[in-house]
């Protein structure tokens, strides 16, 4: 179930500023509770919903770290080689049931548990055998080639916070400690709208006066690419009574719900005014370019995210508002994606008082040196511009006027993995 209060997205000021934006956010959305236990091999990607604790050390024992004569420092000599007698013989797997005399060596294999007494390890590439001795030349450090128990990981640790979605690394380091089942937050369902009687599916005709319908895919994916699992709901047409339909029936079994376009205040615009009947809704009206007021509301307990129509704007609003709030209501306590200073290759005039994003990709000017060159068209349905770009430059709302060789905040498309 949606932990939303009622009326949660309620603000009552006029234009609201970016942080703001975000900061009602994170305090009025919650995680939604229910969590699933999911074996190992089916978790990348999941958000954990414990912290993971270790029950072992890795490595479990002091082992070696290359193939070659495992010995004590103490019998070795600072500036003359040594002949050690080879006293037994160590293969990975095995618990070495054995106990350091002076002057032996034992033979031994990466991985291969040390036994008690020995500390250092020689590469067999630096010694020379005879019969069953081994001569070691001086200079090797107490402990080298020696791996020690839990230098990796201690038994206690956490290894793994809740709130972290797993990744190929992480997998690996849960399996390094022998856990096999995770408890990990269940996917948010979401489902997904397009409006508007001029969209048309890709691959049918397109008759005069109709576009195919951008945003239902692109937003797929997006919302896919956080974990979610989406139910294509198709088109809705500019008919009141249709949208209501629609979204009640889709609220019952969601726990999100995603509309592009009939947000705006135009007479065909009814998704506002049919999640204001079947719930509430406010408008947010932000001080942001692109995006026009970004529709937030619920219906029922499910919550409501209204994008705008225009392609730029509906992927712009998503990564800076959407994204937060699925990651929020997934349990995700991810920090936000970093943005990183880097010189501007353009000249740009704005309003005051409004955060602008700026399509750009990454270009080296005449000195080698990474800059920001706007794409060149800015148009909020210029979608061209987010496939050709690199990623989007932030300009702070009391800028009014960049200079080429400024610092910028850039935000690479790579940091939210699109
Ligand atoms: P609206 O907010 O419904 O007035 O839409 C604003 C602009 O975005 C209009 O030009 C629409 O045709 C366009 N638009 C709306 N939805 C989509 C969509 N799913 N794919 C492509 N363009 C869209
Ligand atoms: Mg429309």
């Amino acid at each position: 179930m949606t932990q939303l209060s009622d009326d949660c997205f309620a603000f009552g000021g006029k234009l609201m500023t970016t942080a703001e934006a975000l900061a009602l956010l994170n305090e009025r959305v919650s995680t939604l509770t229910e969590t699933e236990a999911v074996d190992l091999s089916d978790a990348a990607g999941r958000v954990l919903a414990e912290d993971i604790v270790s029950r072992h050390n890795v490595p479990p024992r002091d082992n070696s770290a290359v193939d070659g004569y495992a010995l004590a420092f103490s019998d070795l000599s600072a500036d003359e080689d040594v002949t050690l007698r080879v006293a037994g013989r160590v293969p990975a797997g095995f618990a070495p049931d054995m106990q350091h005399k002076p002057g032996d060596s034992v033979r031994i294999f990466t991985g291969a548990v040390l036994p008690d007494g020995f500390d250092t390890v020689v590469m067999q590439e630096d010694v020379r055998t005879d019969g069953d001795t081994v001569t070691i030349p001086p200079g090797l450090k107490q402990g080298s080639n020696a791996r020690k128990a839990g230098e990796d990981i201690k038994a206690g640790d956490v290894i793994l916070h809740r709130g972290h979605r797993l990744r190929a690394q992480d997998l690996g380091l849960a399996a390094s400690v022998g856990q096999h089942s995770l408890t990990v937050y269940s996917p948010l369902k979401v489902a997904l709208f397009s409006t508007g009687d001029e969209l048309r599916e890709p691959g049918d005709d397109l008759t005069p006066g109709a576009i195919y319908d951008a945003n239902r895919f692109m937003l797929a994916g997006l919302i896919r690419g956080l974990g979610c699992s989406v139910t294509d709901m198709g088109i809705l047409p500019d008919r009141l009574d249709a949208v209501c339909d629609a979204l009640s029936e889709a609220a019952a079994s969601h726990d999100l719900l995603f509309t592009s376009g009939g947000v705006s205040t135009g007479e065909e615009d009814h998704v506002r005014t049919a999640v204001e009947k079947l719930g509430s809704i406010h408008a947010w009206r932000l001080a942001i370019k692109p995006g026009r007021p970004i529709a937030l509301g619920q219906v029922g307990s499910t919550a409501f995210v209204g994008l705008p129509g225009n392609p730029v704007a509906a992927m712009v609003c998503f990564l800076k508002f959407a994204r937060p709030l699925i990651l929020r209501l997934g349990g995700c306590a991810e920090d936000p994606a970093r943005t990183y200073k880097i010189r501007a290759g353009f000249q740009y005039s704005k309003k005051p008082d409004r955060r602008e994003w700026v399509r750009a990709h990454i270009a080296l000017n005449g000195d080698g040196q990474a800059e920001v060159r706007k794409f060149r068209s800015q148009g909020s349905g210029i979608l061209s511009s987010m496939v050709e770009s690199d990623g989007l430059v932030e300009l702070p709302e009391d800028l009014t006027e960049l200079q080429v060789g400024d610092l910028v905040d850039f935000l690479p498309f790579s940091e939210v993995n699109v």
